[in-house]
């Protein structure tokens, strides 16, 4: 047990609370499951939102000042970031395509949705008057809004995060102007910062069984139909389809018409990395073997792989980003809020934002997703309803993560003439596992 990995912990402690839940249900221990077993899953849920806005500070700083080679490599910059941008878009509109066809939350019965209501009410209340505050706004309001004027005042608050992440941005471009002897230290604390936030992450994972399991038991306890899950299983297919169709349709579409190479080539040359990030949730993990398998197996050279896919693995995610987009409209949709084309335009820039400040370590997408949440106006509390069946999906949506990368370090090179041929004198591989 003790050495069982995190995914097949999770995966038992859903089970348990699923039939720990059944079984309460069934002997009337509601009162007991609300009093004393909820209470553990909302503590693990606070967790994750605590660590919300140090994630995106130290994550957000290291991956901006990890760019400062674009004075140097200006042309491989802007290239590699116009790409990581427009594939995170398209991934977030694919999402949003998925979902507004299939609609799996619209599966949550009236009845249900009335008692998820109530159970929010108040959150819900304030998040309506909030709304019709904004539509009273000049067009321009969103703009205005996103410039704060007291940083710790935008810091102190979830629903600001968009706020945040303006400042890290602005912080970060001026870290990278100034002189690189008066940067270093500033560089090497959020450096240490983003180091200790992916650690204290990693321990709030080891919490996760528990977490789930209290959640998923509360859940059926307090859930008067089935209709949740036939929902929740509407909703991992949408983004386990998404997923699919972007990793074995969209990247190797774009390969084939920008790199030159064949569908086969690339899936065949990178599958090791793609199933190391499937099991291990991190595309920081999976670093070391996604750098070797562009460069040795699909002929990416050198310089180009070393500065695509780290900045990469930081800033870049596609899979995350769709996922994200899914899960806001499937709450909007279980909670019974129909969400404006204006309402899903805004998902596509917070989603693409909040996946650029995601940690590539398992479960900081959902973390971000709260950022989304809250700029849409949709209940925070809707996470405990897909955070349950989060790490399957955390587990597809790094495999696109990875994939991405690798897909924008073969445009790159090859627009830059440095795609070559894959070195097969140096395949005797021998990967190394991240250590998540
Ligand atoms: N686990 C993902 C990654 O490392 C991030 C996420 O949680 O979506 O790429």
């Amino acid at each position: 047990m003790r050495n069982l990995a995190l995914h097949w912990k999770i995966i038992i402690g859903m089970v348990l609370g699923v039939a720990f839940g059944a079984v309460a249900a069934w002997a009337g221990w509601n009162d007991f499951v609300r009093d004393w077993i909820k209470p553990f899953g909302n503590v693990f849920l606070n967790l994750l939102k605590l660590i919300a806005v140090p994630l995106i500070i130290g994550s957000l700083i290291k991956g901006v000042t990890d760019l400062k080679d674009i004075s140097k490599l200006s042309s491989m910059g802007a290239r590699t970031l116009g790409i990581y941008i427009a594939t995170t878009a398209i991934a977030v509109s694919i999402g949003l395509i998925a979902v507004n066809i299939t609609q799996p939350g619209h599966f949550v019965s009236k009845e249900t949705q009335e008692r998820l209501n109530s159970t929010y009410a108040s959150a819900a209340t304030a998040k309506i008057s909030d709304a019709e505050k904004e539509k009273s706004k000049s067009p321009l309001q969103p703009l205005v809004d996103m410039v704060p004027e007291n940083v710790f005042g935008a810091a102190s608050s979830n629903g600001n995060m968009l706020q945040v992440i303006f400042f890290v941005i602005f912080f970060g471009i001026g870290l990278i102007l100034i002189p690189e002897e008066s940067a270093r230290p500033v560089v090497a604390f959020f450096s240490g910062l983003n180091d200790v936030v992916m650690k204290m992450v990693d321990l709030i994972m080891l919490a996760a069984p528990f977490g789930v399991f209290a959640l998923l038991a509360a859940l059926i306890v307090e859930s008067p139909t089935p209709d949740i899950f036939v929902a929740l299983l509407g909703y991992m297919g949408t983004v386990v389809a998404g997923l699919v169709f972007m990793v074995l349709v969209f990247y190797p579409t774009l390969v084939r018409i920008f790199a030159k190479k064949s569908p086969g080539f690339f899936l065949k040359g990178f599958a090791p990395a793609q199933l190391l990030a499937f099991s291990t949730s991190s595309s920081a993990a999976t670093l070391p073997v996604s750098m070797e398998r562009v460069k040795e197996h699909l002929g990416v050279h050198e310089d180009v792989a070393s500065f695509v896919m780290p900045i990469g693995a930081t800033v870049n995610m596609d899979g995350t980003a769709l996922y994200q987009a899914v899960a806001a409209v499937f709450i909007a949709q279980a909670y019974g809020m129909d969400l404006s084309l204006g309402a899903q335009l805004g998902i596509i820039l917070t989603a693409t934002l909040a996946s650029i400040g995601s940690a590539a370590v398992p479960g900081a997408g959902m973390v971000m997703l709260v950022i989304v949440l809250s700029q849409a106006g949709i209940p925070e509390a809707g996470l405990a309803l897909i955070l349950a069946v989060d790490r399957p999906l955390d587990m597809c949506r790094t495999v696109a993560n990875v994939t991405s990368d690798a897909t924008a370090s073969m445009i790159v090179a090859s627009s830059l003439g440095k795609l070559g041929e894959p070195k097969p004198e140096n395949w005797g591989d021998s990967y190394r596992a991240g250590e998540v």
